[in-house]
């Protein structure tokens, strides 16, 4: 598989081949991109280019480090992942080795403590904080490294979401950055580069990561999942750019009747009715923050679809295909509807999601300003008030 086994991401791939080739390979990487998209993955295939004697620039996959490799057995690959810590500042590391085990049979597979707080019930979530501390940093990073090298050519650190450590780690990682070992590499990965020490960022190459192709995703689906083709299209066109999303999909049962919630949520913001709208947030909310933004995520497919439906009618190529019916009424009922600012709306409740606010809350809220949006009014933002004195009333009940 070796290199061949990464999803699109040519130039990022060309880059580290041609490094690889060169016998250039800067000693700290920072992948930066959407999640989803293969950082992992280019991490570990670049690590295991490095181990292996047996070729230049990628993985021979047959040699002893290859399958040591694979395995996630190498003795000088290590992978880190921040963890969730205790209120006593004990970290829990429990199935730490299940976890890069199935990194290693799926880079593509979301094992981190943030989406995965449980391996065996991916609908589970947690409040705990994931982060770097500086005991982490300390144990894995900085004293394994006075160590003798051990069989490898490298000893390679992938760094998994690098922007949860914090300053006081940061600072202690970036002693080993300024004065890395010989033959230490530290491949790092973040969502969210901005989050990063400049004092870090700028001691790395960086190298950005783009969104997945809806082909890519499709046919990764079809082929590595053994996905039936219309579901893997339709998954493709939902991920948003991200395998790992539409592995997720592709395994959520609860995925379907995710989507009807959509619907049921869109006729309750309509009317704005109590009885309709508050047991559709109470299921919505009932299975923890990731289900809500996983709705909000479906709700704006759903409202990008009624653009492009009203664009170009039954031409238009859905992502909810076989809810085009309810899709067409929804465009003749309401023509005035201000699908533009409704995409915002829902994608200001997907980053409320991610804060400190009830989720229940932004349901309401986003109901409200759906229900005037729909009628043709601007709402800009979540937090305007709202003065229309008959939504008032309606929404006195909340
Ligand atoms: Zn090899």
């Amino acid at each position: 598989m070796a290199w061949s086994s990464i999803l699109d991401q040519e130039r990022v791939v060309g880059t580290l081949r041609r490094a690889l080739e060169q016998e250039r390979v800067a000693h700290a990487y920072l992948f930066h991109g959407p999640d989803g998209v293969g950082k992992r993955a280019v991490a570990l295939e670049l690590a295991r280019a490095l181990e292996c004697p047996e070729q230049t620039t990628e993985a021979c996959d047959d040699c002893r480090a290859c399958q040591k490799t694979r395995r996630m057995v190498h003795p000088d690959v290590h992978v880190h992942l921040p963890h969730p810590w205790s209120d006593e500042g004990d970290r829990d590391e429990e199935d730490i080795g299940t976890r890069i085990q199935r990194l290693g049979e799926n880079p593509y597979a979301a094992v981190d403590f943030v989406r995965r707080p449980s391996l065996s019930d991916p609908t589970e979530t947690s409040n705990k904080q994931v982060q770097y501390r500086i005991d982490q940093v300390r144990e894995d990073l900085i004293r394994p490294m006075s160590l003798a090298k051990g069989e490898g050519q490298y000893k390679v650190n992938i760094l998994t979401d690098v922007e949860t450590m914090r300053e006081e780690a940061a600072n202690a990682f970036l002693k080993l950055l300024e004065e890395p070992p010989p033959k230490t590499i530290f491949l790092m990965t973040t969502s969210r580069p901005e989050q990063l020490l400049p004092t870090i960022v700028s001691r790395c190459q960086r190298l950005r990561f783009d969104p997945l192709t809806p082909e890519s995703i499709g046919s990764a689906l079809v082929e590595r999942e053994g996905t039936d083709p219309d579901a893997a299209a339709m998954l493709a066109r939902m991920a948003d750019g991200s395998y790992s999303r539409a592995l997720d999909l592709a395994q959520n049962d609860a995925l379907m009747a995710s989507r009807e919630l959509v619907l049921d949520y869109f006729r309750a913001a309509y009317s704005l009715k109590v009885d309709a709208l508050d047991p559709c947030i109470q299921e919505i909310t009932n299975q923890g923050r990731e289900q809500v933004k996983t709705v909000l995520r479906l709700m704006l497919r759903w409202v990008r679809d009624l653009m492009l439906y009203r664009a170009m009618g039954e031409d238009a190529p859905l992502v909810n295909v076989d809810q085009t019916e309810a899709i067409a009424n929804f465009c003749d009922r309401l023509p005035e509807a201000d699908l533009k600012a409704m995409v915002e709306l829902v994608e200001e409740a997907v980053h409320l999601t991610g804060r400190n606010v009830r989720q229940s809350l932004v349901l309401t809220t986003l109901a409200q300003a759906l229900y005037r949006t729909m009628r043709g009014a601007t709402v800009k933002s979540l937090y305007v008030p709202l003065p229309d004195a008959e939504l008032q009333a309606a929404s006195r009940a909340y």
